[in-house]
């Protein structure tokens, strides 16, 4: 499954929003929530286009699609060279898809700042300078090792590995994030072999207090959205407390208290939905009476490949899909006022399938 990181100093909100994200799905009935160790833990990824769909189709079962969130502890200053809790945050990172930075923008005197005060710029250069350091540490012991073994060989795709790492090595040098590098296609794959920390996307979370997340924001806000445009990053404003607070309510008390702050959902559903996005990933759905499902895929991904992810033999056996978009169905109202609208399609193997498509696969068994 696709991982979301979740970094960040000590003390800036990162296990309030962690936890806050675990136990407002552990409510969705529909899905099996499961928290596969205490770091990490399963989200459903809201869609209110499915909630749409069902009104139509009244389905026995709906099954959202999910993603997994895993708090990662541990990175301080010197973190990369063996302070605090040292590197041991780096494996768990690595593995991860993409990163939610949480950036700590409300002022409480209660919770100490471990620089000692509130400022989100310099707390943003502390973690990304220790991402970088990890990184060129990394990509110099790449760089040893392939260029010994490509001086006795004549394997292209080594010698690509040490161009490719020594333009990274350079980038990493100049203070630049390995995701800054411009690479053609051949690089990129080069490049994502070497598991940087930099490579990954980020979305800033700056978490303010309740009083600034109602205004819009505050001027800490406003520097890490300007620095983050600089570094063609995303962010999010959260107040992570709050949603905690949402999380743990009842249902319907939920909806009482997001009316009255005159939000349509909680905040964390924009951040599970930004991630997401983040990723480069899209959503098709699978819509009968016993079930709509939705299911998770890549942006440009063919028909076949899409099935796969259902079941391996859907893209053995595939021989072709019958699909409308959702808004057809939310504007027509029935697959038949679909159909006679001529909005009902079959598409084949190069079908390249659409955010939002419902998809029913044929295939051979
Ligand atoms: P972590 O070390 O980054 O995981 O931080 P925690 O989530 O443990 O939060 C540290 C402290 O800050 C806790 O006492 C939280 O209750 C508090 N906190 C988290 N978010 C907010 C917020 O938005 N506003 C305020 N005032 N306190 C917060």
């Amino acid at each position: 499954a696709l991982q979301v990181g979740i970094v960040g100093l000590p003390n800036v909100g990162k296990s309030t929003l962690f936890n806050a994200l675990t136990s407002a799905k552990a409510e969705a009935a529909n899905y099996p929530f499961c928290t596969i160790d205490p770091n990490v833990g399963v989200v459903t990824v809201p869609d209110p286009r499915m909630d749409k769909i069902t009104e139509f189709i009244k389905p026995q079962k709906v099954v959202p699609t999910t993603m997994e969130f895993v708090d990662i502890a541990g990175i301080v200053k010197g973190a990369s060279q063996g302070e605090g809790l040292g590197n041991q945050f780096l494996s768990h990172i690595r593995q991860t898809d993409a990163i939610v930075h949480v950036v700590r923008c409300f002022d409480d005197p209660n919770i100490i700042h471990v620089a000692g005060s509130v400022e989100p710029i310099r707390d943003i250069e502390i973690i990304n300078t220790e991402l970088l350091l990890a990184d060129l540490d990394s990509v110099e012991k790449r760089l040893q090792r392939t260029e010994k073994q490509a001086k006795n060989s004549t394997d292209k795709k080594l010698k690509l590995d040490v161009e490719v790492a020594k333009k990274i090595k350079e980038a990493l040098g100049k203070g630049l994030p390995a995701r800054a590098v411009v690479l053609d296609e051949m690089e990129q794959v080069a490049l994502k072999e070497m598991h940087l920390l930099t490579a990954k996307p980020v979305l800033y979370a700056m978490n303010v207090n309740d009083a600034d997340f109602a205004a819009g924001g505050n001027d800490w806000t406003k520097a890490v959205e300007a620095r983050a445009a600089e570094e063609n990053n995303k962010t999010i404003l959260i107040c992570s407390a709050m949603e905690a607070e949402i999380a743990l309510l009842p249902p319907e008390e939920r909806k009482d208290f997001l009316d009255a702050l005159g939000a349509e959902e909680p905040g964390l559903n924009r951040l599970i939905r930004e991630a997401y996005t983040l990723l480069g990933l899209q959503t098709y759905f699978t819509a009968g009476v016993t079930e709509v499902r939705a299911w998770t895929i890549r942006a440009n991904t063919k028909a076949p490949q899409a099935a796969g992810v259902i079941h391996s033999d859907f893209e053995r056996g595939f021989i072709k899909a019958e699909t409308y978009h959702c808004e057809d169905l939310f504007k027509y109202k029935s697959e038949q006022a679909i159909k006679d609208a001529g909005k009902y399609r079959i598409e084949g193997k190069e079908y390249v399938v659409k955010d939002g498509d419902v998809l029913f696969f044929k295939f051979n068994v």
